[in-house]
């Protein structure tokens, strides 16, 4: 084991490895080029009896593991959705692991608890959320949406069934439309829900639910017996970036009295722009929103911001206090754990303040204002481009399109524009994914990444050029 001396001077060394990784990122294959088990095959099958010097492990940490990882950080990254990080992120999250505090109550760190309470006003006012909404911060949008499930169940059978079970209540029902994230359908499992009472409702041309529908599938089930108990809306889906129309679907929830969830994982944090607020018009009543500042608010992974507006159904769906956890100050401050899931909780907030106030709210807008001029741009051009067919509508900073010159049969576009996303990502220079629209194999090309800069995205639309000609000549 190091001493503390050797611990300083590692952890300079570290840190000018840190920075030189930063500065050389477009050096490194965006995603990793290795085959499965590679990295495994060159890890011992048990740890060392005896300790090892700490230069062998960061020698090993550069030979074995930086091969085997894939760079989200890279201004190349234009894959799923961003995980974006920044400089202040990460020397917060240095301090945070020094501290090594396991936040779960008030007492196991006062500030811990407090920052996060004024972390999440800060967050809720930057980005114009209801002036009635508490915020709270989880690990993943996935766990948020948990809450926000086991918190909708519970206000409908009065708070029962954390006691009895669903005996009493086997016919409760969840809408949402056919292309919300997957991580509804893992909540509702979860919650004990059963898949089959999840009905996905039909989506327009611009992938958004058709709130009709959504009332249609409502009444039918009050019709046969079944309770109606919540909807999810989706603000930005994770395969398309389609806005489900928030007001219309707020109405239809108030009308049956339906606890309304939000998920805007990964779009909610473009709402720190004005002109993007037109997005959450409704949003004052919803139950519960949840958005990720660890996607594209250049907090790294993990932080979550989750918002209810009444937080006493929250704490009463969770609250559990046995006598080893009691203190003497529960009743005047907040004890998160009783607002989630997990009893242990990491000390987030601090890389949320420094990074709030190191961009500052004016240098976030700036960044996330170029992402979507990125993506605009680049729209122009596609939709100037005979071969390329635009195919969703483009709000924010993403792009869903393919290579299609009207000369090719259907059968033959797909395995195309497989063939030209597998050669543009084989390059190394950028990471692109796809999705699936109406059985039609969809480019994404996702513009969020802190760093990234428009040559990168003209960088993309070359490859992108280069690999469709290759590609398309082989026909
Ligand atoms: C990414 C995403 C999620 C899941 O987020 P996690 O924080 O990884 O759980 C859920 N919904 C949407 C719309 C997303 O984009």
């Amino acid at each position: 084991m190091i001493t503390v001396d050797e611990f300083r001077e590692h952890a300079h060394q570290f840190v000018d490895w840190m920075a030189n990784f930063y500065q050389d990122i477009e050096s490194y294959p965006v995603k990793s080029q290795v085959k499965p088990g590679e990295i495994l095959n060159q890890l011992p099958l048990s740890a060392p009896e005896k300790g090892e010097s700490m230069n062998i492990i960061f020698d090993d940490f550069k030979k074995i593991i930086l091969p085997g990882m894939t760079h989200w950080q890279s201004p190349g990254w234009m894959a799923y959705f961003p995980a974006n990080s920044s400089y202040p992120s990460v020397l917060a999250e240095m301090l945070t692991a020094t501290l090594g505090a396991q936040c779960m109550s008030w007492e196991t760190s006062p500030a811990a608890t407090e920052l996060e309470e004024r972390m999440m006003e800060w967050l809720k006012h930057a980005m114009g959320l209801p002036d009635n909404f508490i915020g709270v911060i989880q690990d993943t949008a996935s766990t948020a949406t948990l809450c926000a499930l086991l918190s909708a169940r519970e206000r409908a059978s009065g708070f029962t069934i954390n006691q009895e079970g669903f005996e009493n209540h086997k016919n409760f029902r969840l809408y949402c439309s056919t292309e919300t994230h997957s991580s509804i359908d893992k909540a509702v499992r979860i919650a004990g829900f059963g898949q089959n009472n999840l009905v996905k409702i039909p989506v327009n041309e611009k992938l958004a639910i058709i709130p009709d529908k959504l009332d249609d599938a409502i009444r039918q089930d009050i019709y046969d017996g079944n309770k109606p108990v919540a909807v999810i809306a989706s603000i930005g889906t994770t395969g398309t970036m389609a806005i489900d129309p928030l007001k219309e679907v707020s109405e239809i929830c108030q009308r049956y009295d339906l606890w309304l969830h939000v998920d805007a994982a990964f779009a909610g944090s473009a709402t720190i722009l004005p002109e993007c607020r037109w997005m959450i018009d409704g949003l004052e009543n919803a139950d519960s929103y949840v958005f990720n500042p660890h996607k594209w608010l250049f907090t790294n992974f993990d932080l979550s911001a989750y918002y209810v507006k009444d937080k006493k159904t929250l704490i009463r769906t969770f609250a559990i206090l046995p006598e080893y956890l009691k203190t003497t100050v529960d009743q005047r401050v907040n004890n998160y754990r009783d607002w989630g899931i997990q009893l242990g909780r990491r000390f987030r907030a601090l890389k949320l303040w420094f990074v709030l106030r190191n961009f500052g709210l004016d240098g976030i807008r700036e960044r996330i204002r170029k992402h979507n001029q990125n993506i605009s741009e680049l729209v122009d051009r596609l939709a100037s481009s005979p071969e390329i067919e635009i195919l969703a509508p483009t709000y924010l900073n993403m792009v869903c399109f393919r290579f299609n010159t009207g000369n090719i049969p259907e059968d033959k576009l797909n395995e195309i524009n497989e063939r030209i996303l597998q050669r543009v990502n084989d390059t190394g220079k950028v990471f692109l994914t796809h999705t699936r629209i109406n059985g039609k194999f969809t480019i994404r090309l996702v513009s969020g990444q802190t760093y990234v800069e428009k040559r990168h995205i003209e960088q993309a639309w070359e490859l992108l050029q280069q690999s469709a000609k290759i590609e398309m000549s082989h026909g």
